[in-house]
């Protein structure tokens, strides 16, 4: 066993909503404790990004883990599957919707060093509707009859175990579990205490009252064959009283010679009995069906990935790495690079210039020669800065805006220019360089945006190949995952 003090196990299914509020607020009140800790997420299958958020939190912070079912498999088999992740000498289950608060840990926890192997908090009906209240009262106030265990009004999922409980908690080799039940099979020293109800965060329950009538017959069958022996008393009292109707009608024949009564006697007979006899076949079907589903032996969850073997958030963007457009350090270097190639682009547009200017101005007047010099080296430009230095396809878009770039240029450095010899006094040479110099920067971000506006930089091959790789957080139903092994 390691040495941690403390597991926390939660169950969720299709909690994306509230979950990061969840873990918020549960990280800031384990963190208070001093005690070291580990928090147990089980993804029961959930179809929204669920398991995406905890693959994030256990990426971010060691003392997260997680383990994310193929399908929902129920809340039960997420508890089990949490259970067996935990390895504190404690663990705490609770919900993931902030309905079982995450500040009555400290106090559970106290109880549990005074020796208690289970802590349980208890909540109140407050808030709760009236016939749901009332159908929850009246469901305990049967169970309590019927079941071997004790199960609690109020008491649900939300408790501490101590490890040994935990330990016995999974040595039972049941597959068809109700946990409330088990936890209270096992035994060992308990103590609750009350808690007010709350509403959950966000999202919605997911217990429908079709979810909750099947559990409550599981909660009836699970932990006991007296609804098996009610068929038995049921039999016995309705032959009995058979009996003693067919001594009271033989009595009267003997006696007052009366005519025996008619069907409709008869019909009410055998409608009820026909109904005892389909309701106590109904539970001993109940019976027979756990039987053959324990009787397969199949394992109660499967679980698709988990924070060891998924270590990275599958389709959230990859970590940046050296040189790629995500990652600042790298922004910086391209940033570089890309005006280095934008000078050298502007001395060969120079040359470009020149040497036009040179070959026309021997046909044609010098002024036309320079504007047909200027045009071929503004698109030479353009090209070049476009596939050197952006690496980047031309495109027309950019092309029309691209000239900018030049206007600027001109207006800036004339601009600058005229202040340096008229208002400072300089050199005209120096003053032309020191504007050129001056200017160059303005002049590259506005190529640079004139060619890339609208557009991502191209990635690099290795984030390209990851960027096309299909995102494996999709949900996928009716046919197998690969594992991530054969990804
Ligand atoms: N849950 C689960 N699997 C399911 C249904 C629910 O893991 O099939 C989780 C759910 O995400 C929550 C807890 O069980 O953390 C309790 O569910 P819910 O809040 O819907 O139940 P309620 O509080 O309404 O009884
Ligand atoms: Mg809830």
């Amino acid at each position: 066993m390691t040495g941690l003090q403390l597991s926390v196990v939660v169950p969720c299914f299709n909690e994306a909503e509230g979950i990061g509020a969840f873990h918020a607020t549960l990280v800031a009140v384990l963190d208070g404790l001093g005690e070291t800790f580990e928090i147990c997420y089980v993804d029961d299958g959930s179809t929204d990004r669920t398991r995406l958020l905890l693959n994030s939190f256990a990426v971010r912070d060691v003392r997260t883990r997680y383990t994310a079912f193929s399908r929902n498999f129920g809340k039960e088999a997420a508890m089990l599957a949490g259970l067996r992740m935990s390895r504190g000498r404690a663990v705490v289950i609770m919900d993931a919707d902030l309905q079982h608060p995450p500040e009555l840990i400290p106090r559970m926890l106290e109880l549990h060093r005074h020796g208690y192997d289970q802590v349980i908090p208890r909540r109140d009906r407050s808030g709760e509707g009236v016939v749901r209240s009332a159908l929850s009262h009246a469901y305990y106030a049967v169970v309590r009859r019927c079941v071997d265990v004790q199960l609690l009004d109020g008491s649900g999922d939300f408790r501490l175990l101590s490890r040994r409980a935990v330990e016995s908690v999974l040595s039972l080799p049941e597959s068809n579990r109700f946990s409330k039940g088990i936890f209270s099979w096992i035994g060992f020293d308990t103590v609750s205490f009350r808690y007010r109800n709350s509403e959950r965060v966000a999202g919605r329950s997911k217990w429908g009252s079709r979810r909750l009538l099947n559990y409550g017959i599981d909660g009836l069958l699970s932990f006991n064959n007296r609804p098996l022996r009610l068929a038995i008393y049921t039999g016995f009292w309705v032959f009995l009283s058979a009996l003693a109707y067919a001594m009271w009608t033989v009595a009267t024949v003997v006696l007052h010679g009366a005519d025996t009564p008619g069907y409709a006697t008869l019909l009410t007979a055998v409608v009820a009995l026909s109904g005892i006899q389909l309701v106590t076949l109904g539970v001993i079907g109940e019976y027979v069906g756990r039987i053959y589903h324990e009787a397969k032996h199949r394992p109660p969850y499967v679980v698709r990935e988990t924070d060891e073997n998924c270590p990275a958030p599958p389709d959230a963007p990859p970590p940046p790495t050296p040189g790629e457009p995500d990652d600042p350090a790298g922004a910086r270097i391209r940033t570089a690079r890309q005006f280095a190639a934008f000078v050298l682009v502007g001395c060969v547009n120079t040359a470009v210039y020149l040497g036009v200017y040179a070959v026309l101005n021997r046909r044609i007047p010098y002024l036309s020669a320079h504007v047909l010099g200027y045009a071929v080296a503004i698109v030479c430009s353009f090209l070049l800065n476009s596939y050197v230095t952006c690496r980047t396809r031309p495109t027309w878009h950019a092309f029309v805006r691209y000239p900018l770039s030049s206007a600027v240029n001109i207006v800036a450095s004339g601009a600058l220019l005229y202040g340096a010899v008229s208002g400072l006094g300089m050199d005209k040479n120096v003053a032309a360089l020191a504007a050129g110099v001056l200017v160059t920067p303005v002049s590259f971000l506005l190529a640079r945006w004139a060619i890339m506006s609208g557009r991502r930089p191209a990635p690099s091959p290795g984030a390209a190949a990851r960027r096309a790789e299909p995102p494996v957080g999709e949900p996928v139903h009716g046919r197998p995952l690969p594992s991530p092994e054969e990804r």
